[in-house]
């Protein structure tokens, strides 16, 4: 286990992964190298000091660099500091941090269900599924507001393509009235999917926006499902 540290690291790449999220993609300076059990987040030291949290999105072989998945439509300290970064900034992280991870006993059925930029940890944890060889069945539910919102699809196509059983379906809140033609697309929201939820031996992951996180969590709990095959990461906004 790799205990938090300070890093300096710069930007090496920065680039729009939808209209409201920015990929960053930082490169280690000191120390050069960090290793990190995907699902970890790191630390991103903003202005006057304060810190933001944000979920490595990137493949955890990758020991060199790490890329963010980061939310950058709002008036924001973490947003309008990333707005800002330029190429070969230097930027200080702390981490890795936290305890959302793939548990070691994986079962045949995985479920991770994800609001935004709460796909950024699973897109981590995808990598690892890949080179475990994991054959079980893995079932995505994906809430965003609309179809233009979905971050890196293309990522999704690629792990659908890499993992023997992946399905995702995306749950579109703000495109009820807007004809759906789309077999994996769906009108409304994630936590619709729980109706399908009833398989007592699955492991569910559930990231992003707290209120849907709790939700689908008790929900979980509720129907039964055991507690440790329960796996949450609510990204709570900080109080300062
Ligand atoms: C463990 C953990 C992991 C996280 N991982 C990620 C991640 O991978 N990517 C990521 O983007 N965030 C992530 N977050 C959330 C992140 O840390 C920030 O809280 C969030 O991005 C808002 O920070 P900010 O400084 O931009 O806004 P703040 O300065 O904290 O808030 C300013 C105002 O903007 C509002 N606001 C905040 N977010 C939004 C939004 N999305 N849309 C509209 N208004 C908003 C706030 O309610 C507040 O009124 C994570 C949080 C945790 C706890």
């Amino acid at each position: 286990m790799n205990r938090p540290a300070l890093y300096r690291a710069k930007v090496d790449n920065k680039a729009p992964s939808t209209a409201k999220v920015t990929r960053l993609q930082l490169s280690y300076v000191d120390p050069s190298e960090m290793h990190f059990e995907p699902g970890k987040f790191v630390n991103l030291k903003c202005p006057n000091g304060k810190y933001r949290a944000y979920s490595i999105a990137s493949d955890y072989k990758n020991t060199k660099a790490l890329e963010l998945l980061i939310e950058t439509g709002h008036n924001g300290l973490g947003s309008n500091y990333v707005r800002s970064l330029k190429l070969q900034d230097e930027v200080e992280i702390i981490g890795p941090s936290g305890k959302f991870f793939l548990r070691d006993l994986l079962p045949m059925h995985l479920v991770f269900f994800a609001t935004g930029t709460g796909i950024a940890p699973f897109y981590a944890m995808f990598h690892k599924l890949i080179d475990l060889k994991y054959v079980g069945k893995v079932e995505v539910y994906f809430g965003n507001r609309t179809k233009e919102l979905i971050i890196e699809p293309q990522l999704l196509d690629y792990f659908s393509n890499q993992l023997a059983d992946f399905t995702v379906i995306h749950y579109l809140s703000q495109e009820v009235d807007v004809p759906i033609t789309e077999p994996n697309v769906k009108a409304g929201r994630v936590t619709q999917a729980l109706d399908e939820c009833d398989d007592f031996s699955a492991q569910y992951y559930i990231c992003g926006h707290p209120d849907m996180v709790d939700y689908v969590s008790n929900f979980l709990s509720q129907k039964g499902i055991p507690q440790d095959q329960i796996i949450v990461e609510g990204f709570t906004h900080s109080q300062s």
